[in-house]
């Protein structure tokens, strides 16, 4: 059997599901196309945090102390899988090249356009997905554990927040304590001192938030199909796509497969820059009466610690590995005990960590906007650290292009061919 639609959304992370919602809103007919179903891969896995304050890109260090440190595997923010080497090099080259102070301002000038809409476009879809009580609004604390990695944080904070208009509040260490009572307990020398970015917003369990973005989707008419999107076919004037329910047609289609947009792309002769930066998680029991209140992200060492509904989430930094290559066992291994010093973490919840992979473009933008020489085809991924903060906001810029609204930003800076 098969049907029609207007428009095929390949792939149902948040970013897949921030395009059909959208696209659906403006009176599209949308069918999503998934192998497996909505947010199971890196939309369930993540630390769940809206970042209405992270306007600048996580760019490639130009310290050399943390360069090394990665190098040589001391580091707990960064990995580098040296059995993956010769196929991360060239990314990795064409990412350190993107980290001029000239192309982080002129990245961190287009992200803030998008980064200004971010709550607001969730917060419309809590409501209408009646999905609130998933949802902390009291920010998160960005832990130093000493005073000179404060105040250089502190400085680079305040000139942004006057830059953009960011709120944040400096605390002490009592203040820490009386936000979060069972932080820093045990380390020695307790923490420096926190930014409490004020804004941003918090799924206790971002899986849990797409899926129920799935559902709205549906009820408001939407399909939701099982399907492999590499069976991606160019039919006349449009394009066709196998699913277990038999083929779908549409004229659009859109691809947000995340870090497997390249597995559709690549056919069509189409190969932006796209690498990743591979992250983990593991879930922990709460020690004893310990309790944790929001999302709490250790600067220093690069973990983010998350309340959830199992206890506490526990995700992990970035490794730069092959996206297929087996997981690795060290870097959560690194981790967790440092983690332990700073949260009274219970027993770990699964046998293996959970691994999934930051789809990213060297400058730290997404693709969002037409594939060029492929009619119909749109491109909307590569959200690297930032997917779930951003699917919807950049899901409105691209129906908004595909639908020939006047698009809220310049799309410029997200086009595929800008490498
Ligand atoms: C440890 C970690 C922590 C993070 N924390 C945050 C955070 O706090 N805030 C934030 O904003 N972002 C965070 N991120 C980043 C964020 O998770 C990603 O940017 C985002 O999930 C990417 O969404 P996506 O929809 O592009 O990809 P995905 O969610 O991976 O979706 C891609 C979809 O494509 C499907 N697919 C793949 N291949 C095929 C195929 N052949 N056929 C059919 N379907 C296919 C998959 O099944 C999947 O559902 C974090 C990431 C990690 C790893």
């Amino acid at each position: 059997m098969s049907s029609e639609t207007d428009v095929i959304v390949l792939g149902a992370g948040m970013a897949g599901l921030g395009a059909a919602l959208h696209l659906q809103a403006r009176g599209r007919e949308v069918a999503i196309v998934d192998r497996r179903g909505p947010a199971e891969e890196t939309s369930y896995g993540n630390a769940g945090l809206i970042q209405a304050e992270a306007v600048s890109p996580y760019s490639f260090p130009r310290d050399l102390r943390r360069t090394l440190d990665v190098l040589l595997g001391r580091s707990t923010e960064a990995w580098l899988h040296w059995p993956s080497l010769l196929t991360t090099a060239p990314w990795l080259l064409h990412y350190w090249r993107q980290g001029t102070p000239e192309r982080i301002a002129a990245v961190t000038a287009a992200a803030a356009q998008l980064i200004a809409r971010t709550v607001a476009e969730h917060q419309a879809l809590f409501t209408a997905a009646g999905v609130e009580g998933l949802i902390q609004s009291k920010g998160y604390l960005r832990v130093f554990r000493t005073e000179q990695r404060l105040e250089a944080a502190a400085a680079t904070q305040e000139a942004e927040s006057a830059r953009w208009g960011i709120a944040y509040e400096a605390l002490s260490p009592a203040q820490i304590a009386e936000r979060e009572p069972h932080l820093a307990q045990d380390l020695p020398g307790g923490l420096a001192g926190a930014l409490w970015m004020t804004h941003p917003l918090g799924a206790l369990d971002p899986g849990d938030v797409g899926k129920a973005y799935a559902q709205l989707f549906e009820a408001r008419g939407g399909r939701v199909l099982i399907g492999d999107a590499q069976t991606l076919a160019q039919e006349g004037a449009g394009w066709t796509v196998a699913t277990a329910e038999g083929s779908v047609r549409a004229k659009d289609v859109v691809i947000a497969l995340g870090p497997w947009s390249l597995d559709v792309l690549r056919p069509l002769k189409v190969t932006p820059p796209l690498g990743v930066k591979r992250g983990y998680h593991r879930h922990f029991a709460l020690k004893g009466n310990a309790a944790l209140g929001g999302h709490v992200v250790d600067e220093e060492k690069g973990f983010v610690l998350v309340p959830n509904k199992r206890g506490v989430r526990l995700t992990i930094g970035a490794e730069f590995a092959r996206r297929d290559a087996t997981p690795s066992a060290k870097p959560m291994a690194m981790v967790e005990p440092v983690a332990r010093g700073l949260f009274p973490l219970g027993e770990a919840l699964e046998e293996t960590p959970w691994m999934g992979a930051r789809p990213c473009l060297p400058d730290m933008l997404p693709v969002v906007g037409p594939i060029p020489g492929h009619k119909g085809l749109w491109g909307h991924f590569g959200h690297h650290h930032l997917g779930f903060t951003l699917g919807p906001t950049t899901g409105r810029l691209l129906a908004e292009m595909m639908t020939g609204e006047a698009p809220f930003t310049d799309p410029a800076p997200y086009r595929v061919d800008r490498f």
